[in-house]
């Protein structure tokens, strides 16, 4: 079942849905946005049907062998550090799934805040979280910056981002691909930007200027059954003096992330990302969901295309979604890696609330 026909019809062409379709731009379409490299095609009911059945006769997901890892967050230091300004230190903290707190160029950046207990748009049915967050919303520092890759349940969650909206200090800066905006307003959110891919914002920092990105991934989006692919999605390019993060989004494995590279080569040099978000996990049956989210093994080949100093693998062990167990990406990372001749810390993990920090970007080393 495709959402979209290969040749739209007149009344399509003459009235877009898609108020932003620029036909010079190529994923863009007259009712919505499609991948650069090999069209998605929304499955079919008896699609998701054969994946359900199947996954309830053999049991899957398999129960996870051991205790996702947690710890309790450093906060005195996530704080301090969160008002050193000019003197913070570039860290990645995972709260859990594809939150992660990130503090660099002197910001406070999350992304893709979700601390409900649901990803679903009801809280008595849908994928249960097995663990709360590393972080309670409560117990964070003043965030400067959100960006949410896509409007799919376990990325954009409504009272994460009201909460977040309304928090002491005045509400974050939302950075959000095409189409959300109208979202977020409806939320009562404002101070919001929307980005179509390889578009800037810029943010004066305390460390300096701080360029947010919007960059192609190879997945979509829905939040209903009639609303398939008609906000855009996409990752992230945080650039700071004193750190360079990219964040992945949801994604399946393509092309983008070598045009990433090449792209913004004139910005890095030959010094890539300092740290790469990458999802690990939500990658089984591969049949089912190889054009939406990559498998361990491809996620090691984001990492090696982007030419990124180190990764941290995400999207895992929060949400039970696919048919693999919930512990079972770490295990895979570990294979994965030695295949490709990787350290451990070339592409790590960490326990939920475990905070990583990360050298400065060599730039920005004070001489
Ligand atoms: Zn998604
Ligand atoms: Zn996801």
């Amino acid at each position: 079942m495709a959402t979209f026909s290969p040749s739209p019809d007149a009344a399509t062409v003459s009235r877009p849905k898609n108020r932003y379709y620029d036909p010079s731009k190529s994923h863009h379409r007259p009712d919505g946005f499609q991948n650069n490299h090999g069209d998605f095609k929304p499955k079919s009911l008896a699609e998701v049907l054969r994946w359900r059945m199947n996954a309830s006769r053999h049991s899957l997901p398999p129960p996870p062998r051991e205790p996702i890892p947690r710890t309790k967050a450093d906060l005195g230091f996530l704080h301090a550090n969160a008002k050193a300004g000019l003197g913070m230190q570039p860290t990645v903290t995972w709260i859990g799934h594809a939150t992660v707190l990130a503090q660099l160029g002197g910001l406070n950046v999350l992304t893709d805040p979700i601390f409900s207990e649901r990803a679903s748009p009801v809280q008595f049915a849908g994928p249960k979280r097995h663990h709360p967050p590393g972080i309670a919303l409560s117990e964070l520092p003043r965030i400067d910056l959100v960006v949410a890759s896509h409007n799919h349940y376990d990325h954009l969650d409504e009272a994460s981002i009201r909460h977040l909206n309304g928090q002491d200090g005045g509400p974050p800066l939302f950075v959000v691909p095409l189409g959300l905006a109208d979202w977020l307003r409806s939320k009562g959110v404002s101070h919001a930007v929307e980005l179509d891919w390889w578009d800037s914002h810029t943010i004066d920092a305390p460390a300096g200027t701080v360029e947010v990105m919007q960059l192609p991934s190879r997945h979509w989006s829905s939040r209903s059954l009639s609303d398939r692919m008609q906000t855009l999605w996409g990752g992230f390019a945080v650039m700071a003096p004193d750190c360079h993060l990219f964040y992945a989004g949801d994604t399946g494995y393509s092309r983008d992330f070598t045009d990433i590279r090449e792209r913004l080569k004139h910005r890095q040099a030959d010094h890539g990302f300092d740290i790469a978000l990458l999802p690990i996990g939500a990658y089984e049956p591969r049949w089912f969901m190889a054009d939406q989210h990559v498998n361990v093994n491809e996620a090691v080949k984001i990492h090696q295309d982007l030419g990124a100093k180190r990764s941290l693998g995400v999207h895992w062990g929060t949400f039970e979604l696919t048919d693999e167990a919930l512990d079972e990406p770490p295990r895979q990372l570990t294979t994965e890696r030695s295949a490709a001749g990787l350290a451990e810390e070339d592409f790590f993990v960490l326990a939920i609330g475990e905070t990583r920090r990360l050298p400065l970007r060599p730039s920005a080393v004070p001489c």
